[in-house]
């Protein structure tokens, strides 16, 4: 037995190094991303049931690495493990609100843009960083939607409930991220000072077939009515989906069924054709 173990060390050794070296090396990839100007924001349309068009976007970041893109849930860990997330969510706010404003200056109808917060960003050095990029886009603050987590909001829920009331104070939204998967009493939700509620891709792909999913998606949109909050449904997939969400009252929607994350000039191109689903 004690060979054997020894055996396996050898044989597991070289596997260890090498996850432990790639993991350096795009830890170092990572620290230099930000000076090299690697990182684009592709954005999301939402489409609004009331009237029936696009009124705003989720920005959602991507990485254009030496090696190819890379996709957020590959680098955002290590970027939170590492603290890189606040330099490089501050360049994610900058980014997007003057993105914003340009939008706003090219066309009548303005659309409001969301950036997702990492709880690691989560501080009050961040409305501070909120203040200024609004100040320096000169972008309208309502048109700045934050999105949080339940799980961010729920690990110190006195101070982030403060840190809402500041944010908000400057005229941005807030908007509830990923809601029902993790687990925000309802109670909270009064607590803090939300906008939105995004309701979680997990219950929208049930629709409607799945009765439980169906009705915890209606059980959350009217909760949510009853408390003024608006709904985005995420993850919308299919026509069904669509009807479901139209008919349970739900205001916005977002997904592949209207339109993947897109680069600045697709989603140009794409807000100008006329606007049907
Ligand atoms: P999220 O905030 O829940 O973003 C929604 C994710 O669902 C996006 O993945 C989006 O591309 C994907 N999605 C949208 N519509 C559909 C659909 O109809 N079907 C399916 N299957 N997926 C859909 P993405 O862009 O890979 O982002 C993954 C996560 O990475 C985000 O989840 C968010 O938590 C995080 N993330 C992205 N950008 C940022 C950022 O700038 N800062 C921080 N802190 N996190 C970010
Ligand atoms: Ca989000
Ligand atoms: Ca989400
Ligand atoms: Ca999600």
């Amino acid at each position: 037995a004690k060979g054997e173990g020894r055996n396996t060390c050898r044989f597991f050794a070289p596997v260890m190094n090498q996850q432990v070296s790639e993991r350096l090396a795009m830890e170092n990839n990572l620290r230099h991303a930000l000076q090299q100007n690697e990182f684009e924001l592709y954005y999301q349309p939402q489409f609004c049931f009331a009237t029936q068009s696009v009124i705003g976007c989720e920005a959602l970041l991507r990485w254009n690495s030496a090696s190819g893109l890379v996709m957020p849930d590959r680098f955002i860990p290590l970027a939170e493990e590492t603290g890189l997330i606040v330099p490089i969510g501050g360049w994610v706010l900058r980014e997007a609100c003057h993105q914003a404003k340009r939008w706003q200056t090219m066309s009548s109808k303005p659309l409001s843009v969301a950036v997702n917060v990492s709880a690691v960003q989560f501080r009050p050095e961040l409305v501070d960083d909120v203040r200024k990029a609004l100040a320096s886009s000169g972008l309208e603050p309502h048109l700045l939607v934050l999105e949080v987590t339940e799980s961010l909001l729920m690990s110190d829920v006195q101070g982030s409930a403060l840190l809402l009331e500041q944010l908000r104070a400057l005229g941005t939204r807030i908007a509830l991220d990923d809601f029902g998967t993790g687990y925000a009493s309802l109670a909270y939700l009064k607590r803090f000072a939300l906008d939105k509620l995004k309701i979680d891709r997990t219950f929208i792909m049930g629709i409607p077939e799945d009765k439980d999913d169906s009705a915890i998606t209606s059980s959350i949109i009217d909760i949510a009515r009853h408390l003024n909050l608006e709904t985005v449904a995420e993850g919308v997939e299919t026509r069904a989906h669509v009807d479901f969400l139209h008919a349970a009252g739900c205001h916005q929607a977002q997904g592949y069924f209207f339109d993947r994350p897109l680069p600045v000039p697709e989603f140009e191109k794409r807000m100008r054709e006329p606007s049907e689903p």
